[in-house]
């Protein structure tokens, strides 16, 4: 039995791939190496480089591979890039997802788990979040995902394709030993930039907007572990295997925190002065987005290990640390 992880070599994917090779699946993964790093592959995965689009490589993989489930955590994910650049998102995600599930379901292979996000909900009307909410996103990148969800249910419903949309919420840490860790180029993720300020690669944050309707104006995430979120991958992978119906699920922490508080706890590990200043909204942002993930708790028996918005920090600040050039340093 093998799993194929499109975009396994982005940063979830790649602490997913590694995830599952420590838990001793077979890993196929398929990349182009747009935005992702060969070098955070795990050596036990089987790597093919290419692009999900081309469906002629993409129908080798699956000729070549024995396929049982498919994660699918290729896409463009940078929500000003989509706002300024919107046809690139849909060409990457939303036809990625069209090709994907094409040859998936012209090989017969029937399952599933689907890097959604937060974004596909826009400004909620209550936090925390249920997936039963209604799913009205504010800008391009949290369209495009919406619309795979969408494109997923549709292949279910005429051709029995099983899905799992994993809503995940604000990622961040790496594997412990920072072997492994988030690397974007350019970066515009909240931890990693204020951990590069802590380490001295850059000079200060600018926090996009104080005057949000929130306890200290600045806008609040939830924050779930990179680890947590790739055992939540293996958890719904598996739920699909033992037969279960097509689902959606928020991964989260349940609990927000502000930029201004994210600040504060990195100061905290970190021990540095992080030098911030106060910039303009960031067009694209909810000012609130907390999820309930009772549901994925209580289906999927995801129970996250590394829920504290410190020991997420902590992780991510270790791979800063020994690689303060991300895998260009390797
Ligand atoms: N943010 C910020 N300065 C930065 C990068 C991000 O103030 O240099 C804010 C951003 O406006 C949002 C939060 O940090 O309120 C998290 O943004 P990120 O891009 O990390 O994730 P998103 O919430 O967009 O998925």
């Amino acid at each position: 039995m093998s799993v194929l992880v499109v975009g396994g070599a982005g940063y979830i994917g790649s602490h997913t791939v590694d995830w599952l090779c420590e838990k001793n699946y077979d890993v196929v993964v398929i990349d182009n190496l747009s935005t992702g790093h060969k070098e955070s592959l795990n050596k036990k995965a089987k790597f093919y480089e290419g692009d999900l689009r081309d469906k002629s490589f993409m129908r080798k993989v699956f000729k070549d591979e024995t396929i049982d489930g498919v994660i699918h955590c290729a896409a463009f994910s940078i929500v000003p890039e989509s706002m300024k650049e919107p046809l690139k998102y849909y060409d990457n995600n939303t036809y990625g997802m069209n090709v994907l599930l094409e040859i998936m379901n012209e090989f017969g292979v029937k399952f599933i788990v689907f890097s959604s996000t937060a974004a596909t909900y826009g400004e909620p009307k209550q936090v925390p979040i249920k997936e039963t909410d209604p799913q009205v996103p504010t800008n391009p990148y949290g369209e495009t995902k919406l619309a795979m969800e969408k494109m997923m249910h549709w292949s279910d419903i005429a051709y029995g394709m099983k899905f799992v949309a994993l809503r995940y919420f604000n990622v961040g840490g790496a594997k412990e030993d920072g072997s492994i860790g988030e690397d974007h180029q350019p970066e515009t993720h909240l931890t990693p930039i204020v951990l590069q300020v802590a380490h001295g690669t850059r000079d200060e944050l600018t926090i996009f907007g104080d005057d949000y309707d929130t306890p200290d104006g600045t806008n609040v995430r939830d924050y779930v572990h990179v680890l947590d979120l790739a055992e939540a991958h293996r958890l719904a992978l598996e739920y699909l295997l033992s037969g279960n119906e097509s689902n959606a699920f928020n991964l989260g922490s349940s609990t927000g925190f502000s930029n201004l508080q994210i600040v504060q706890a990195a100061r905290e590990v970190t021990g540095k002065d992080i030098p911030t200043k106060i910039g303009d909204r960031r067009p694209g942002d909810p000012s609130t987005l907390i999820a309930d993930s009772t549901k994925a708790r209580t289906i999927l028996n995801w129970n996250p290990q590394y829920d504290d918005v410190k020991k997420i920090i902590k992780d991510a600040w270790t791979w800063e640390t020994k690689n303060p050039q991300g895998y260009s340093d390797k």
